[in-house]
């Protein structure tokens, strides 16, 4: 393995930064992507609202507050967002021909070219990997490289932003033993917490650890696996994802579990890592299946299923958490597993991680609004602002343009796209029928690309047309 080298591609603030491609007068402003409600969450942020501290996941008036006036808060357009990605991917399988994509934004890849290359090699094929990514979607990627997968993350979050970081052999050891637990692919909150509790804070304390004490800590399914991580084991293959059905996690115990507390306390870290499952495969799931082996052998299955899709854990296990039953009415147990499936192949839920709070928010009179709708409402006269900012609009003479403002009776509209370069600002009455809906897709302006979409969609990817500017 001595010449492997892995690369990890990861998309530099994608959501954001496709919101600046697409809206050239966002381009350098703190732009902040997500729930624009009470309690909407982040989705993305670009790097000029980062360094006032904003992040993802993080609630958006929290965001807002640390940016301050100048923050530009739009809702999601997953629909572009996908067509983005599809791009970058595209390119990306051009040069790369085995690419394992794990969401919108980011993909592993062995480029066989580079078996027993050297790091400066290494380092100049991802320079013109990036290169190619940038020249055709006008999007940046960071790379990084190493001896497998985990290295490669742990690397292409070092390279960020708009960088490259090739983490040679020599140095993978110390810097593996430096970072905390929760960097090791598949440790998630309940296991940080225990290991922590043990005052086991980095890999390299995880690493010094016996077979036998880590699975006594992470348990017997996950923990030999997450030990060899650990130590700088990964021989895992970089493959293209089949599309799986179903994404689940089981543990077999050593003790049957007799009550309904142990299968609480149980069932969280094998929940857990199912949803780190989920999350790397870039779907989210509706239906959420427990399944519980009794000592007899016998097996009981129960599942409910969402009203949406998500990737969201609190909903995922406070649902698998319902869905146990008690071993005092059915038996001991032995096996518990948890499984997520209704799996939707455009993560367009996980944009909205906050709608199953915000849903029961929503008034009345609004009802025929779908949740989404209901999140990005205007605060205040939703009945008098047909347009929402953010909202794509088309001009019979001015073009496509985005709503920039609205309210008070009025809807400000600036009109550009990728290729327009900074566009006018425009304001109209509310009411105006000069400005009608338009294809969100249309901000991208790439005509020769989505034309040949639409022409052939099983036809090989479209050529690799450096983009007009
Ligand atoms: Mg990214």
């Amino acid at each position: 393995m001595e010449s492997r080298w892995v690369l990890h591609l990861d998309m530099d603030a994608f959501f954001a930064s496709v919101e600046q491609l697409t809206r050239p007068t966002l381009r350098g402003r703190p732009v902040l992507v997500g729930g624009l409600g009470g309690r909407g969450v982040v989705a993305g942020a670009s790097y000029e609202s980062r360094v006032f501290g904003a992040r993802s996941a993080m609630p958006m008036h929290q965001a807002r507050r640390m940016v301050g006036i100048a923050a530009v808060v739009l809702p999601p357009r997953g629909v572009v967002y996908g067509v983005a990605s599809r791009r970058v991917f595209e390119v990306v399988r051009g040069v790369v021909p085995v690419v394992e994509q794990l969401s919108f934004d980011e993909a592993f890849g062995e480029p066989p070219q580079l078996a027993g290359a050297s790091s400066g090699e290494v380092e100049e094929f991802c320079e013109q990997l990036r290169r190619r990514v940038r020249d055709v979607t006008g999007l940046v990627a960071s790379v990084g490289a190493g001896s497998g997968k985990q290295i490669a993350k742990i690397a292409s979050g070092l390279a960020k932003p708009d960088g490259i970081r090739v983490v040679g052999r020599a140095e993978e050891r110390s810097l593996l033993d430096g970072l905390p637990v929760r960097r090791l692919w598949g440790i998630g909150p309940v296991a940080e917490e225990k290991l922590n509790r043990l005052g086991i804070e980095t890999i390299g304390q995880l690493a010094a650890l016996t077979d036998a004490e880590v699975a006594n800590i992470l348990g017997a399914t996950i923990g030999p696996a997450l030990h060899r991580l650990a130590r700088g084991i990964d021989d895992r293959p970089v493959a293209e994802r089949a599309e799986a059905k179903q994404i689940s996690a089981e543990s077999t115990f050593a003790v049957d579990l007799n009550s309904l507390e142990q299968l609480h306390d149980a069932i969280d870290p094998i929940a857990e890592h199912a949803h780190q499952r989920l999350l790397r495969d870039g779907r989210g799931a509706r239906t959420v299946t427990v399944k519980l082996k009794k000592s007899d052998m016998s097996t009981l299955t129960r599942s409910a299923t969402l009203p949406y899709a998500t990737a969201e854990a609190g909903a995922l296990v406070a649902l698998a958490r319902r869905l146990l039953l008690d071993p005092r009415e059915i038996g001991p147990i032995r096996l518990l597993g948890v499984g997520f499936s209704g799996l939707s192949d455009v993560r367009q839920e996980s944009l909205f991680p906050d709608l199953d709070l915000a849903a029961p928010e929503s008034e009345a009179h609004h009802s025929v609004e779908t949740a989404a709708e209901a999140m990005f409402a205007p605060v205040s006269e939703p009945e008098a602002a047909p347009w929402r900012v953010g909202d794509d609009v088309v001009h019979r003479e001015l073009g496509h343009g985005w709503v920039q403002g609205a309210g008070h009776g009025v809807a400000t509209v600036r009109f550009e796209t990728r290729s327009s370069g900074p566009g006018q600002a425009r304001t109209f009455p509310a009411g105006t029928e000069d400005l009608s809906r338009a294809n969100p897709i249309d901000s991208l302006d790439w005509a020769d690309y989505l034309g040949a979409l639409r022409a052939d969609d099983t036809s090989a990817p479209a050529g690799d047309d450096v983009a007009d500017r």
